[in-house]
């Protein structure tokens, strides 16, 4: 298909890559002529699914995380896999406020940012097996242009 683009990376679950994560999405975004705005939505959204692979997903252990980015027309396409211990409830992991590590001061809102800062949001998980967080955001929606004929 014309006009579709596609990366994907491999990084180790560490802390110091999570903004390697944020900006190497946010370049790849840039060809979608996003605004600062879109552009700091999806760094957010990127932010958490890579610390909760880290930190809920790995359980602080290095371990592999795969992101998948492509876009096609003005949308954005993202996967966000780990291969760590997975999510027994996904909806209840997805409610605001949910938390399973409270004594890490986690406030649970992750997922609820991803879902506020992108159009769509997926979660597949399966205990012991790993997760995959999917999201999507088209750039260029709520762009208004002004022009004589508008006015
Ligand atoms: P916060 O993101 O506000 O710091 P949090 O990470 O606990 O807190 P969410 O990001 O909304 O909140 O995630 C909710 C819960 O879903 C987590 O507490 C954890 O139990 C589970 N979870 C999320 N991502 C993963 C993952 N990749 N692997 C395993 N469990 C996960
Ligand atoms: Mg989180």
């Amino acid at each position: 298909m014309e006009n579709t683009n596609e990366m994907q990376v491999i990084f180790e679950s560490r802390s110091s890559n999570e903004s390697f994560a944020r900006v190497t999405v946010a370049a790849f975004m840039t060809s979608l002529n996003p605004t600062v705005e879109e552009v700091s939505d999806v760094k957010t959204a990127v932010s958490e699914a890579v610390t909760n692979a880290i930190i809920h997903g790995y359980e602080n252990e290095v371990h592999n995380i795969y992101i998948r980015c492509r876009t096609e027309g003005k949308t954005l396409f993202l996967e966000i896999k780990d291969e760590g211990k997975g999510i027994e409830d996904i909806s209840q992991a997805m409610e605001p406020l949910f938390t399973s590590k409270p004594e890490l001061e986690r406030s649970g809102m992750g997922f609820s940012f991803m879902e506020a800062f992108m159009d769509k949001l997926e979660v597949i998980s399966e205990p012991g097996q790993g997760t995959v967080v999917k999201m999507e955001k088209t750039i260029g929606k709520g762009r208004r242009i002004w022009t004589t004929q508008s006015l």
